[in-house]
């Protein structure tokens, strides 16, 4: 049986491979009741994954001239705006407040030696955390435009010999079992259509004790009163998936519930939503400047149709129906 069947998150959590549809999802009976009345693209497996390549492909060079090498959200003291230059710092910040609530240690003698980057953009984090602790970092990445800069960057940076990166499939990782010793992946879950796998494919690759970090966009809980968001909500997200190409969401007790069937040891969560509040806005803002609208048409449709649901975002915090989300876990030594 499905482990998220039996920790009951199945309806919650959306998209299930279909045993007997070759690389095809089927939908869930709780999952159709969560759709109803919302109108949402059902990628299968093959077509998500191209079409998040496609996106990041297309958006990227655009992105990076925008807002640098960090494709995340910042991490910011609640009710703060500031400069392009701010912004920036808050992006850094996201990693060091990662870091720090993971409890990745200041003791260098503890310091991680070999990372994987799970969803790495164009390398942002890899080579911040090479940088920063000497440690070898492989990142992977859906996108071969992603990849290529990615390993571009770490060149003329002279950071070759620590970092590389690979086109690769989170859910299916050419990594070896127990291979490192910190496993990180900064706002790539949400587009994982299989939390179960994803988190399990993290947990394979994590050495014995390791520490694993997901920062990701969440739904909020579900009280117990209710089994699936409330209509209004679903369409709101669905409208935002269909843009971004991302699968069905999930709620940050899902991701809780799939660490404790694993038997991952020290989850802790938090909810991050009002420390990156002034992110989209700013965003939006740099979209209106005269150089991000150039950049924005001459990337192409999918980032012009993702600018267009950026106004989204905003409501589903505001609204708080998104969460943004950390979640950190060790895996057993
Ligand atoms: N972590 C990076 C980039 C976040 S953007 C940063 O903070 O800068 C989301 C990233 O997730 C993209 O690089 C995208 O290619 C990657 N991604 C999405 N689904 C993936 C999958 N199934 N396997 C590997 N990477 C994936």
């Amino acid at each position: 049986m499905d482990p998220l069947m039996r920790c009951g998150l199945s309806p919650f959590i959306g998209l299930y491979e279909a045993p007997h549809v070759p690389g095809g999802y089927v939908m869930l009976p709780g999952m159709r009741a969560q759709l109803a009345g919302a109108v949402q693209v059902v990628r299968d497996r093959e077509e998500l994954k191209k079409g998040i390549a496609d996106l990041y492909d297309e958006s990227s060079k655009m992105w990076e001239g925008l807002w640098g090498e960090h494709m995340h959200h910042g991490f910011y003291d609640p009710g703060l705006p500031g400069s392009v230059a701010h912004h920036r710092r808050a992006q850094l910040r996201m990693i060091e407040e990662t870091l720090s609530f993971a409890g990745v240690t200041e003791d260098s003698s503890k310091w991680p030696k070999r990372v994987v980057d799970v969803g790495c953009g164009i390398g942002g984090s890899s080579r911040y955390l090479a940088k920063k602790y000497g440690a070898q970092c492989q990142g992977i990445t859906l996108s071969p435009v992603q990849a290529q800069r990615a390993q571009a960057l770490a060149v003329a940076e002279g950071l070759a010999d620590k970092v590389s990166f690979q086109v690769a499939d989170a859910l299916d990782q050419p990594f070896p079992d127990g291979h490192f010793d910190l496993v990180w992946s900064m706002e790539s879950g949400e587009h994982m259509p299989d939390k179960n796998k994803f988190v399990s494919e993290l947990t394979r690759v994590a050495a014995p004790g390791a520490t694993i970090i997901i920062v990701t966009w969440c739904h909020r809980d579900l009280s117990q009163s209710e089994d699936s968001l409330k209509p209004d909500e679903i369409t709101l997200l669905n409208k935002i998936c269909n843009a971004y190409y991302l699968p069905e969401w999930c709620s940050p007790s899902d991701y809780v519930k799939i660490a404790e069937s694993l038997s991952l040891k020290d989850i802790k969560t938090a909810d991050w939503s009002d420390n990156v509040a002034p992110f989209w806005p700013a965003v939006i803002q740099s979209a209106f400047t005269w150089k991000g609208f150039i950049s924005l048409l001459r990337s192409g449709w999918k980032s012009i149709k993702g600018a267009l649901v950026m106004p989204l975002m905003i409501e589903g915090y505001n609204k708080k129906l998104i969460k943004f989300t950390i979640i950190t876990c060790r895996k057993p030594e």
